[in-house]
């Protein structure tokens, strides 16, 4: 019989800003678009795992977005992206972290778990290996927003690190799917933290932080400040909260960001679908850009609470 399918896509938590209020209309459009994208696919009987690569890769070229085109700007004034992707019914995933250059971090992701032994290639290593399998590549200028850039510069000169954290954009993107086989996948990318150190790693490429699945339970993909989402291991206890507390994927997700990491000093946000099609979507954040589909829902697309 022929399962529910759902996609869930997020365009990053935290807090509101002008940027976003004038760019809201696009902002939806384009977590529409990728909704569409993925959508299609899963309508055609395809899998989650290219469901979830396809709606991340219309984000990544979306400039509006912190990931690929558009992504922020570290404290050397360049991009390095993580991304990752998981696919729930293998247990197979692949991540690639602080790489340039290349278009779509999430398809060489994609690659590394297809194609290689290993989960996480980073840097240089990552890019000689999209380089052999002719994945595309763009000059460093293509990556660079003129938004990004003036928040570069804006905060550059502060030296106060606390405000800076706090001021932090987050346009992550992510999405996570179930196909008519019952099969769910997620996958993440970043281009991290405006101002971040230079070889700063984040939580997108994380596996069990940032991106997660397994079809026992669910696949979940986060968004918001790195640091706590790697110290909360957040998808893997949303996921661990299904299997030993029975909670359905909403609860859990709530569970995760407002009980169990309700001190937290960071933006935590988190889309889930179960391999039933049901979905979960939680944040501690101001907003959280996310739009979703499934055969019980129709499209929505939200930015606030
Ligand atoms: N989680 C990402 C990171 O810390 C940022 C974000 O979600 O916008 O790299």
């Amino acid at each position: 019989m022929m399962k529910q399918i759902g996609i869930v896509v997020h365009g990053g938590a935290g807090t509101d800003s002008e940027h976003i209020k004038k760019n809201i209309k696009e902002y939806e459009d384009g977590l529409r678009e990728a909704i569409e994208e993925g959508y299609k696919i899963l309508e055609r009987g395809g899998k989650a795992v290219d469901a979830v690569e396809a709606a991340v890769r219309k984000l990544e070229d979306n400039p509006l977005f912190n990931s690929g085109r558009g992504s922020a700007v570290n404290n050397k004034g360049e991009v390095e992206m993580d991304a990752s992707i998981m696919d729930g019914k293998t247990l197979k995933a692949g991540a690639v972290c602080m790489v340039k250059n290349v278009k779509n971090p999430v398809t060489l992701a994609r690659y590394i778990m297809d194609h290689t032994s290993h989960v996480l290639l980073s840097d240089h290593g990552a890019l000689e290996f999209a380089k052999d399998q002719d994945l595309e590549l763009e000059p460093d200028s293509y990556f660079v927003t003129e938004h990004q850039y003036d928040l570069f510069l804006e905060e550059r000169d502060k030296d106060d690190v606390e405000e800076l954290m706090k001021k932090r954009v987050h346009g992550t993107v992510g999405a996570v799917a179930a196909d008519k086989d019952g099969n769910v996948a997620a996958a993440t990318s970043s281009g991290g933290t405006t101002n971040a150190l230079a070889g700063r790693i984040g939580d997108s490429c994380i596996i069990g932080a940032g991106t997660f699945a397994n079809n026992n339970t669910c696949a979940i993909s986060s968004t918001g400040d790195g640091e706590f989402i790697i110290n909360g291991v957040i998808a893997h206890s949303i996921a661990d909260v299904m299997e030993y507390k029975g909670y359905d994927i909403q609860r859990a997700c709530d569970y995760v960001i407002h009980e169990k990491n309700k001190n937290t000093e960071g933006d935590i946000g988190v889309i889930g679908i179960c391999p039933s099609g049901k979905i979960g979507i939680s944040f501690n954040s101001e907003r959280m850009h996310r739009a979703w589909k499934s055969t019980d829902l129709p499209l929505q697309v939200k930015i606030y609470k």
